[in-house]
C-alpha cells in the first residue's frame, strides 16, 4: 500500500515510522520538516497535571498514550541510534502564594478522577522533594507518574527511525491532498492543516531555553506552578538544558511580536518559584504555534475513504506521539480499531 504522510512534525513521522514498519511504502510530504510545534515544545508527558476541565474525554487517550511511552522511547531509540531523553523523574505542581494553592486544590479533584497517583503536598514538603523551590512555596501536589522526554531529540530520532524503515522524504508544500497520488493519505501537518479546510487554529506559545552552568544544580523533578494566578513550567534534562514556559495567545501566525515581554514574564515567574533560575544562561526564546481544533481535542480519523486526518493536538502532540502513531496506523490498515468518537475530525459538520 501507498501511503502518503503531509507534514514531518512528530506526529507526521511517528505514523509514518510505524507504517513504514508495517509493510506501507510511505512518502512524506514537508518543505522543512520540523519547523512547526514538535521542536518547541516543552516535553511534558503529563496525563495528570495537563487534565483541564471540559476536555475530560482526552483523559483516557493521554493515559494511553503515557502507559506506552517507556517502550515507546526504548523501540525509538534502538531504531533511530538516537538517545530521546525519556526521564521518569516525577511532576510537583505547586502554587506561589494562597490563591494559586487554593486554585491546585480545586483542579486536584480532577486530577485524581485520571485514576492515576497524585499525592497532596504542605509547602515544606515540596521542598524536600525539590530543594530548588522558594521558600514561599504554599506546596501542592506530587503526580509521580508524569514525566518529560526531549522533543527535540524525539523529532531527530523519528526522521532517523522513518528513514531506516523505507520511508521516502519530499521537500514539497502540498497544497491540495487530493493531487497526491497514493492508496492513503495521512494529513499531520499541524497549523498548515488549516489550509486544507480542518478546522484547526493556531495558539501561539512561546518557551525559554536555558542552561545550568557547570556545578549549578537544576530542578530535579518537572516543577509546573501557579504564580499570582499565572500557570508555569520548568523542565529539565540530563543535558543540562532547563526549558520554561510557557505563554499562551491566539494572535494569528506571527512568531516575532511580544517575545520580550513573553520572555520577561517567564523568567520573573520562574524565578520567583525557583531562584536558583537567576544564575542560568538564557540560550533561547522559541515561538511555536499549537494546532488547535474549535472543542480543543484532537482530529483523529477518516475524513473520507482515502484522507485521513492526524492533526489538533494543541499542548498535547509530544505526549500523544504513540497512542496516535498506534490508532494512525491502524486506521492506515483498515484495522479494526474501536473508533475514537471524540476526536471524529468530521464531528463539527452539519448534519442533513
Ligand atoms: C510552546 C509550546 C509548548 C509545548 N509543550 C508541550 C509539552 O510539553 N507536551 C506536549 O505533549 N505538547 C506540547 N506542545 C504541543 C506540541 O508541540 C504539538 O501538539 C505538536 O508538536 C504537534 O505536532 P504536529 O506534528 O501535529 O505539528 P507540527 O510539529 O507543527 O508539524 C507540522 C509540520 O507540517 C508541515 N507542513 C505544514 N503545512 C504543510 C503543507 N501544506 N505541506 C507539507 N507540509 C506541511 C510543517 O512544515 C511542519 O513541519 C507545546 C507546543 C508549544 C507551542
Amino acid at each position: 500500500m501507498r501511503l502518503a504522510v503531509i507534514g514531518a512534525g512528530s506526529i507526521g513521522l511517528a505514523v509514518a515510522w510505524r507504517a513504514a514498519r508495517r509493510g506501507a511504502e510511505v512518502t512524506v510530504f514537508d518543505p522543512d520538516p520540523g519547523s512547526g510545534a514538535s521542536r518547541v515544545a516543552a516535553g511534558m508527558i503529563a496525563a495528570v497535571t495537563e487534565a483541564e476541565f471540559g476536555e475530560e474525554d482526552m483523559i483516557p487517550f493521554m493515559a494511553e498514550s503515557a502507559e506506552a511511552w517507556p517502550s515507546f522511547a526504548a523501540e525509538l531509540e534502538e531504531a533511530s541510534g538516537i538517545a530521546v531523553g525519556h526521564r521518569d523523574a516525577p511532576t510537583l505542581m505547586v502554587g506561589l502564594e494562597d490563591g494559586d494553592r487554593a486554585e491546585i486544590d480545586r483542579q486536584s479533584g480532577l486530577y485524581r478522577s485520571t485514576g492515576r497517583e497524585v499525592r497532596a503536598l504542605p509547602g515544606r514538603e515540596s521542598r524536600k522533594v525539590e530543594p530548588l523551590l522558594s521558600h514561599r512555596t504554599r506546596g501542592g501536589v506530587l503526580v509521580p507518574g508524569d514525566h518529560a522526554v526531549d522533543p527535540r531529540a524525539v523529532h531527530e530520532a523519528l526522521l532517523a527511525a522513518a528513514e531506516r524503515a523505507g520511508a521516502a522524504f519530499r521537500a514539497e508544500r502540498v497544497t491540495d491532498p487530493a493531487d497526491v497520488d497514493a492508496d492513503r493519505v495521512v494529513l499531520a501537518a499541524g497549523c498548515g492543516c488549516a489550509d486544507f479546510g480542518l478546522p484547526i487554529r493556531p495558539v501561539r506559545g512561546a518557551v525559554l531555553r536555558l542552561r545550568a552552568g557547570t556545578g549549578r544544580p537544576a530542578p530535579r523533578t518537572v516543577v509546573r506552578g501557579r504564580v499570582a494566578g499565572h500557570p508555569l513550567y520548568i523542565v529539565s534534562r540530563d543535558s543540562g538544558e532547563v526549558v520554561v514556559g510557557s505563554t499562551s495567545d491566539e494572535r494569528g501566525l506571527d512568531p516575532t511580536t511580544g517575545t520580550a515581554g513573553a520572555a520577561h514574564d517567564l523568567l520573573r515567574r520562574s524565578i520567583d518559584l525557583v531562584p536558583e533560575i537567576a544564575e542560568y544562561h538564557l540560550e533561547e526564546v522559541s515561538v511555536g504555534f499549537r494546532p488547535t481544533a474549535p472543542d480543543n481535542l484532537p482530529l483523529l480519523g477518516h475524513l473520507d475513504a482515502r484522507t485521513i486526518a492526524a492533526t489538533g493536538h494543541y499542548r498535547h502532540g509530544i505526549a500523544l506521539i504513540p497512542a496516535t502513531a498506534a490508532y494512525v496506523a491502524d486506521l492506515v490498515f483498515g484495522a479494526d480499531t474501536a473508533v475514537r468518537k471524540a476526536f471524529d475530525p468530521l464531528r463539527f459538520e452539519e448534519g442533513p
